[in-house]
């Protein structure tokens, strides 16, 4: 075993392709065994249902190296149940839960190399997805479905500490309230970049999007899930139908509870209540937290204590924590990390 020859503390968040993927195709009603191959070009009819309808959801988690010189994968369990229910979600044959841990493992074992060392803040990006692969030209669910799992070293996501953001209201949304919110699927993406675009032209690093029927509630940014902390110290966060269940999300609230001894509520957050928080963060498997210092709401500015050098202290404290928790310097709760033997 000989790690890649690779600077990974100047790695950016980028695709590299690596030794091996898993591809499993479903046909005539069934998913077969699959195979891990170096194959990294797919070929496929010009019209692949994904390619005409979109028909295609994934997921994203990690693999790091603790501090003991294990190599674990973060709640994959998590990550399957979520697939899983994407998939119904799009009229897809869901991908078995057991195989999915499987094959994840697997895809990490065969791209051990790949794999940052303990210390370098660069981590194992572990990306499964699934589409509709045989031609779909009336408007239906594909017969055919491809399943993939690719893996890429990504770069530590702050490099030189984790710097609060600004990021502003925006006046598009990206759920419905009984739309596709909730589920991991690329389309949600595809109608969220338009937005992201034009914030970043405007010096925004993230929209706000709030609920679509109401505007008056806090729903998530385009890829993370919104944390508050208020002035008394517990951990609050948004309540909707149509955001999606962050593992981040969930495993930030159970470390606030369990080892952090903090009250946490799970509720709706009205955006009129925001100003009134001590710190704000978003949280996802990218950047675990990112720090939010403001939020422009249409040029009016609510400044978070925490301030815009450093992530606030109750963030940081939690920050720590669920770190520390994947790498290993902190025991982890009961079946959080899946050790790669
Ligand atoms: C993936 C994703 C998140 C973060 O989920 P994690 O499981 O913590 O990585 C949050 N919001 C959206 C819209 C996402 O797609």
């Amino acid at each position: 075993m000989a790690k890649k020859n690779i600077e990974w503390d100047k790695l950016g968040f980028g695709y590299m392709k690596t030794d091996k993927r898993f591809v499993s195709n479903f046909k005539d009603g069934k998913w077969d065994d699959g195979v891990m191959t170096g194959e990294d070009m797919i070929t496929m009819s010009e019209c692949a249902g994904v390619l005409q309808y979109s028909q295609s959801v994934f997921e994203g988690m990690k693999a790091y190296e603790t501090v003991d010189g294990r190599t674990v994968i973060f709640r994959p369990d998590l990550n399957a149940d979520r697939m899983y229910d994407s998939a119904l979600r799009l009229e897809m044959p869901p991908f078995p839960k057991d195989k999915f841990v499987e094959a994840v493992c697997s895809v990490v074992k065969e791209n051990i190399d790949w794999v940052p060392p303990y210390g370098s803040g660069a981590t194992l990006y572990i990306r499964p997805y699934m589409f509709g692969s045989n031609p779909v030209i009336g408007v239906k669910p594909a017969d055919e479905y491809q399943f993939r799992i690719f893996a890429t070293p990504v770069g530590p996501y702050f490099k030189g500490g984790a710097k609060p953001i600004v990021i502003k209201v925006s006046d598009f949304d990206r759920a419905a309230p009984n739309g596709t919110g909730h589920i991991k699927a690329g389309l949600n993406y595809a109608m969220s970049l338009h937005a992201i675009v034009k914030a970043h032209e405007e010096g925004f690093s993230e929209n706000m999007y709030l609920d679509a029927a109401t505007r008056t509630k806090v729903e998530e940014t385009g890829g993370a899930n919104f944390i508050f902390i208020t002035k008394d110290n517990k951990l609050v966060t948004p309540k909707s139908k149509s955001i999606l269940p962050s593992i981040t999300r969930r495993s930030i609230m159970t470390v606030a509870k369990d080892y952090l001894g903090m009250e946490v509520e799970e509720r709706e957050v009205y955006f009129d209540e925001v100003k009134d928080f001590a710190e704000c963060g978003l949280c996802g498997t990218a950047a675990v937290i990112s720090p939010v210092g403001k939020i422009n709401d249409h040029g009016k500015e609510i400044a978070f204590p925490s301030g815009m050098d450093e992530m606030g202290p109750t963030t940081k404290k939690l920050y720590d924590t669920l770190t520390g928790i994947q790498m290993g310097r902190i025991e982890a709760p009961e079946g959080w990390l899946k050790v790669i033997e």
